[in-house]
């Protein structure tokens, strides 16, 4: 227990956050935006308490660590920026018009406003920058909502000490008690789901957790929206003159790729689909592997082992880089392979398997990537690597932005930068959302509504759809300024 995890029951912690989310609500951007900064600064001084700890509960390294730890506080920090400038609120006034081709129109305006307490579901696998006070909660903060963290149980002192962390930096900034909380247990985390005052979902995990969840956020009476990121295998597409040109590249770089952080990223390349014809095979049959090493805990551990064993066991899969430490404990980086015509009549080797393992599939002719590219399912990355003057380039870029949330070009699909037009996300069963992202500042709209406010006065308008307000507008279909 904690001083966010009290003993109360998981009904009073979503009652106390609902009255701490209106009164959350009602707060200016500026004081929220003090409230991110003071919560960074306080994880920053607590770095030296909490990464060894993060180390001992997921056997991730502390270089790692304390980068995330990094990027953690900097997504607080931006958020912060997006609430001090105030375009996030997309303000939008239109003003009375008799002339309005179709009608005399009225003054009407709109903005976006809190949804209630948010549910995080913390992941596994950053558990800093996807955990306690990760993406998903920090957009939820920003956006005006109170939070309730379901923790991961894989770093269950690291949840408690971070979140610690965070309560004492609220509250020594005057944010509302309660704003912040904690439940733990796979029970509690759904009947949290499950309570009224709970207005939207949030996770990062595997498609069956996430998909359970979903349906469960569905069932309700009253179904809010979830917002899950789920699986991947980011295909990476190898054009025929990519390879003649860059083969060596190619491979070492993809091997950083897949093995990096021993493959425990949900953008991890899981596929790599090369010409049949090139070096590439045999310069990762000979390329050096990093050495194995643990996994995060012993259900990633377990699931790993069967996902490969199922991948590996499949008549149409062949061996490339797969011994006796492939399924041990920890595990050796693996490679099989197949080809693309068997993918095409076996769609489930596709499956994430997540760990430091891919899947080479060669393929004859560049027009079989169009028909694999058509058969993807949702995707946050997909990967080109190519020539600007390949004839395939364009048809294949095209089908993939169908398929994926964010498209690359002869770069790796792990490193997701935290910016404003950073998209991590995708068709199910990348997420249970395409139409928004988890990471990024657009990642706040999730926890926002739209609502319109037709003919009231100026002081009984919100701040920004003032005339003259204080953040930037769009005013009769033309952007003006926040100083307008
Ligand atoms: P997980 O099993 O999906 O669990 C994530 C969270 O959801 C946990 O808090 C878990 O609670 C909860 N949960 C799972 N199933 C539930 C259900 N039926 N009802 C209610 N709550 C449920 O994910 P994980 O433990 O992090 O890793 C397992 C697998 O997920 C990995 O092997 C990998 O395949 C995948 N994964 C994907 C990503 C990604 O970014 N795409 C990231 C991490 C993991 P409890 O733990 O308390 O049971």
């Amino acid at each position: 227990m904690n001083a966010a995890q009290t003993a109360r029951s998981v009904a009073a912690t979503a009652e106390a956050a609902a009255t701490a989310s209106r009164e959350w609500a009602r707060a200016d951007r500026t004081v929220r935006a003090a409230a991110l900064d003071a919560v960074a600064a306080r994880l920053d001084a607590a770095a030296d308490e909490l990464v060894p700890t993060a180390m001992r509960e997921t056997h991730l390294p502390e270089p790692r660590l304390r980068g995330e730890l990094g990027r953690t506080t900097f997504q607080l920090r931006l958020f912060a920026e997006v609430l001090r400038d105030g375009s996030y609120l997309d303000a939008r006034i239109d003003t009375a018009d008799p002339e309005w081709p179709m009608g005399p129109r009225p003054d009407i305006r709109r903005t976006l406003v809190p949804l209630g307490p948010v549910a995080v579901f913390a992941a596994s696998n950053f558990p800093f920058a996807f955990s306690v006070i990760g993406g998903d909660s920090a957009s939820a903060l920003a956006a005006g909502n109170a939070v309730v963290v379901k923790t991961h149980p894989g770093h269950p002192d690291l949840s408690a000490a971070t979140a610690a962390v965070v309560v004492a930096a609220l509250a020594g900034d005057g944010a509302p008690q309660d704003l912040f909380q904690l439940v733990s247990g796979i029970d509690e985390g759904r009947e949290l789901l499950l309570a009224p005052q709970i207005r939207a979902g949030a996770f990062t995990g595997s498609i069956a957790g996430g998909r359970a969840l979903f349906d469960l956020a569905q069932q309700r009476p009253d179904p809010i929206p979830f917002f899950g990121e789920l699986g991947s295998v980011n295909p990476v597409f190898v054009t025929r003159e990519a390879a003649r040109r860059r083969a060596e590249e190619i491979t070492a770089g993809f091997v950083g790729s897949f093995t990096l952080g021993a493959g425990q990223f949900c953008t991890k390349p899981g596929v790599l689909v090369h010409p049949r014809d090139s070096d590439l095979r045999e310069l990762l049959a000979a390329h050096d592997l990093p050495a194995p090493a643990p996994l995060l805990n012993d259900r990633i551990q377990q699931g790993y082992v069967a996902g490969l064993g199922t991948l590996a066991g499949n008549d149409g899969v062949e061996p490339l880089r797969f011994d006796d430490g492939a399924l041990a404990d920890p595990p050796a980086p693996s490679l099989v392979a197949t080809d693309l015509k068997y993918v095409l009549d076996n769609p489930a080797v596709l499956d994430e398997v997540f760990g430091p393992a891919s899947l080479l599939v060669a393929y004859d002719d560049e027009d079989e990537l169009l028909a694999l590219a058509e058969l993807l399912p949702g995707q946050l990355t997909a990967t080109v690597v190519g020539e600007e003057d390949d004839r395939i380039a364009p048809a294949l870029l095209e089908r993939l932005a169908d398929r994926a949330g964010r498209v690359l070009w002869n770069q790796w699909p792990t490193g997701v930068t935290v910016s404003h037009a950073q998209q991590h996300g995708g068709p199910y069963p990348a997420t249970t959302a395409p139409g928004t992202t988890s990471v990024g500042t657009a990642a706040i709209t999730r926890f926002l509504r739209p609502v319109a406010f037709q003919n009231l006065p100026q002081s009984l308008l919100p701040a920004e759809l003032r005339d003259g307000g204080p953040a930037p507008a769009l005013v009769n279909g033309t952007p003006s300024g926040g100083s307008r």
